[in-house]
């Protein structure tokens, strides 16, 4: 893989992984975040933690997580804006997981300001590759019924976003139902950090 030199601070360094529960946003979110040398930003992992060292936030979230369902907007925009005010997030990011909903790409944008994002990739995976994706990666909380419910609220609270992203024209769109290696191929490909035929 023919990989272009380092980024210069005109090229895309902030950018936004979009996709449904399990469509391997997580795993190409890391591999991306190395190749651009920005911090990879998990909400979901931000919260796990949380939870994990009981923290008075943890607490607070800790069933919503169990359920599938989306911590409250205000929360998340604390949480978001104390993390990218760090050091290593002044050159960039990778954001996987936030914005989720209409509301959290407002307030993205009021954090941001005319900066905002370079771009966005949207993995794109068939709901029934999913729920079996979902099972096969045996999180202790990922029942069937929390796995569908996830897919439920992603489908109506944060695919509006892809709509949203796509008419300010910052949008790519991956297809993920394929091996890890070729979603990151493409990926790589469409944010020009390699040249076609060259891989
Ligand atoms: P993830 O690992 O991104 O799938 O996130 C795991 C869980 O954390 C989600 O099911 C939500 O309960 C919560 N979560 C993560 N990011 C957000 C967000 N941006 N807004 C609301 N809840 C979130």
């Amino acid at each position: 893989m023919a990989v272009d030199s380092p980024p210069t601070a005109t090229s895309t360094r902030r950018v936004v992984l979009l996709g449904p529960p399990s469509s391997g946003k997580g795993t190409q979110a890391e591999i991306l975040a190395e190749h651009l040398g920005v911090p990879h930003i998990s909400t979901g992992d931000m919260l796990r933690e949380a939870r994990d060292a009981g923290t008075e936030l943890g607490e607070r979230v800790e069933s919503i997580l169990s359920a599938g369902e989306l911590v409250d907007d205000d929360t998340m925009a604390d949480l978001v804006a104390e993390r990218l005010s760090r050091r290593d997030a002044q050159q960039g990011f990778l954001l996987d997981g936030y914005p989720r909903t209409l509301r959290q790409v407002r307030d993205l944008e009021g954090l941001l300001g005319s900066s905002d994002v370079d771009a966005v990739l949207f993995i794109d995976v068939p709901e029934e590759a999913l729920v079996e994706r979902g099972l096969g990666r045996g999180r202790e909380d990922d029942t069937e019924e929390v796995i569908r419910k996830r897919i439920a609220v992603y489908r109506e609270q944060t695919e509006p976003l892809v709509e949203h992203y796509g008419n300010s024209g910052v949008l790519e769109t991956v297809d993920g139902n394929r091996p890890i290696e070729d979603v990151t191929a493409e990926i790589l490909e469409s944010l020009g950090l390699v040249h076609k035929g060259h891989e």
